[in-house]
């Protein structure tokens, strides 16, 4: 059966950018000829959530921030809310980045609490998950990735304002991206495993991202790939390659 899912890219731009050159990244974007059938999401740093969503103009195009935590308010320094993210008119939130991972220490029941939190106040989730190194030479890259999801199916049984990226660690900031045949396998392996617990329909549904090192020239490499339902992009996203990335499925 053919699934109608939509091309999806994020732009992670992780702890980089000033604001005149996020700016000048979106000027980029809204003066590109971008695709009305995919769907962008920047992820800039927190301080400059508003400054994005202002400058934004595509319909297309919506923003994401990289973090979030599992309460609304409180005594929490330095931690933000999603009701904060509505209030700026941020709709999308990454979580479980393989850098919150390791070096926040970030548990996989923090991170699916962290989802559920925000799926239930209306913000939708880029959830990353992947392998490092040392597991996908064990030979447990699945393994990894089943139990990173069944932490959130075990407390998220509605998927529709989810979307997968799976990152592999060793392929992140390296330059060296999983192939795009390694990549289709493994991610529709987790489509496979996806169908034996939120079910089939959601798990067709679903879309999965491919993350890693991901720039405009080895994208086309994944086009007829057909779990690779789009990509998360960190150091290319803030370069102007970005749209060729956007635009690699037409
Ligand atoms: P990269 O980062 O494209 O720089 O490898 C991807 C990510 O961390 O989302």
């Amino acid at each position: 059966m053919t699934q109608n899912r939509t091309f999806f890219v994020g732009g992670n731009f992780k702890m980089n950018g000033s604001k005149a050159s996020i700016k000048a990244i979106i000027d980029n974007l809204n003066s590109a000829d971008l695709p009305s059938n995919v769907e962008v999401v920047l992820a800039p740093p927190a301080p400059y959530l508003s400054l994005a969503v202002e400058n934004v103009k595509a319909k297309t195009i919506s923003i994401a921030a990289q973090n979030a935590f599992d309460k609304a308010s409180g005594a929490y320094t330095g931690e933000i809310s999603v009701e904060s993210l509505k209030d700026l008119n941020v709709p999308w939130v990454i979580l479980g980045h393989s850098e919150r991972r390791t070096i926040f220490k970030e548990t996989d029941q923090f991170i699916a609490s962290k989802t559920k939190f925000a799926l239930d106040s209306g913000v939708k989730v880029i959830l990353c998950i992947g392998e490092t190194l040392e597991e996908k030479k064990a030979g447990t890259t699945l393994d990894v990735c089943k139990r990173q999801l069944k932490a959130v199916s075990d407390v998220v049984s509605d998927w529709s304002n989810i979307v997968i990226a799976y990152e592999p660690v060793w392929a992140i900031g390296t330059g060296l991206a999983a192939t795009a045949e390694d990549a289709q396998d493994i991610q529709h392996q987790i489509r496979e495993y996806l169908k034996t617990t939120i079910g089939a329909d959601q798990a067709n549904a679903v879309r999965i991202l491919y993350g890693g090192s991901a720039n405009g020239k080895n994208v086309s490499q994944f086009k007829d790939k057909a779990d690779v339902d789009g990509f998360l992009v960190g150091g290319a996203s803030l370069k102007p390659e970005f749209v060729d990335i956007i635009k690699s499925r037409q």
